[in-house]
């Protein structure tokens, strides 16, 4: 099959991610393989073509969103999945067994690692045939393409545990979308709006600005601009936000937590600007206001998702997809460009 193979770190992907012809990966018991559709890039895959800020298994097959369908079944596969199904993966690879597993939360697993980041060598979504444990698959309606799953799975999952699971929204507040051009962005603003939240959603730009109306937000601000947090409040007549989505970090967090209502929601899973931030204690204590961090999401919550894009209440967007064959312009993309939407690349088009 043919895959992509980085064998040695560099800060450019085009000089070490190279499309090769390696076997094809067999299942474990455990395990279903799949033919790959579509796969979508996340930053993730550049810090592993990086080698920094973690160590990562080489030779190494990046990918982490991968949607297609499943060829093979191993033996000892007792889920409801069989050859033929569409599916898309659920990159949150964890042990299933520990104390924080059994208690609903996967994402607080220890052996918890990242599918076609931490995994490997040679453990990816960037290849014609990947596998995948039975219980990290996500079955797909025939109504849900392979390039709309690959595009909305990791956001979607992200964003939904963020808002769902961490911030437990509910109808009618009022929400803050931090960075809500970006792929993340592009999700919460469209789980907030089904719970029928007002949605305020910030952008670093005039056209991202707009792109976030035309995605549901009821208002767009400008987070670039210096008094971008006076025009929030009053937007919310003074009154504040109930929760706020964050992924931007040092530059606006400190902001942020200004605009929280009494008892407030502030759910971070990222910091894109930098992580070294203050917080001034005294909104923290007097306002009673909760800082929840999160990553990635759990199965069910993929699952959700996934529905609601079948429903048509999310909308997958998709900036690029590229064919295999040049499927490295994308990570190049991803680290120069201003995107609105995943890039994606179909790896069984060449
Ligand atoms: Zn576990």
């Amino acid at each position: 099959m043919k895959a992509a193979v980085y064998r040695e770190h560099s800060e450019d992907p085009r000089q070490v991610v190279k499309i090769e012809d390696i076997d094809a990966p067999k299942p474990k018991s455990s395990e279903v393989l799949i033919e790959v559709e579509a796969a979508s890039y996340n930053y993730n895959d550049l810090w592993g073509i990086w080698g920094k800020p973690i160590k990562i298994p080489m030779p190494h097959i990046s990918g982490s969103d991968a949607a297609g369908t499943v060829v093979e079944i191993g033996e000892n596969v007792t889920a409801n999945i069989k050859i033929g199904d569409r599916v898309v993966a659920h990159p949150n690879l964890t042990c299933r067994v520990c104390y924080e597993c059994t208690s609903g939360r996967e994402y607080d697993c220890l052996n918890r690692k990242v599918w076609g980041f931490q995994t490997g060598p040679l453990w990816g979504g960037f290849g014609q045939y990947t596998h995948l444990p039975a219980v990290n698959v996500v079955k797909l309606r025939d109504n849900v393409s392979f390039n709309d799953a690959a595009a909305i799975s990791m956001v979607g999952m992200t964003a939904w545990h963020m808002l769902v699971t961490r911030a437990n929204i509910r109808l009618g507040q009022t929400v803050l979308i931090m960075g809500g051009g970006s792929g993340m962005g592009i999700a919460g603003i469209q789980i907030a709006k089904l719970f029928n939240c007002l949605v305020i959603a910030t952008a670093g730009n005039k056209d991202k600005m707009d792109k976030c109306l035309q995605l549901g937000a009821d208002f767009a601000v400008n987070h670039r601009e210096s008094d971008w947090y006076k025009k929030v409040r009053e937007i919310t007549h003074k009154q504040g936000v109930d929760v706020i989505f964050e992924h931007i970090g040092k530059s606006t967090f400190p902001q942020e937590l200004s605009l929280l209502k009494m008892g407030g929601t502030l759910v971070s899973t990222g910091a894109t600007t930098g992580y070294d931030s203050t917080i001034d204690l005294r909104y923290l204590f007097f306002k009673g206001i909760n800082l929840l961090g999160a990553t990635q999401g759990t199965k069910a919550g993929l699952e959700e998702v996934i529905r609601w894009v079948s429903e048509g209440k999310i909308r997958p967007i998709i900036d690029t997809i590229l064919p295999f064959s040049n499927m490295v312009e994308g990570h190049v993309k991803m680290a120069e460009s201003q995107l609105f939407g995943k890039i994606l690349t179909t790896p069984q088009k060449l």
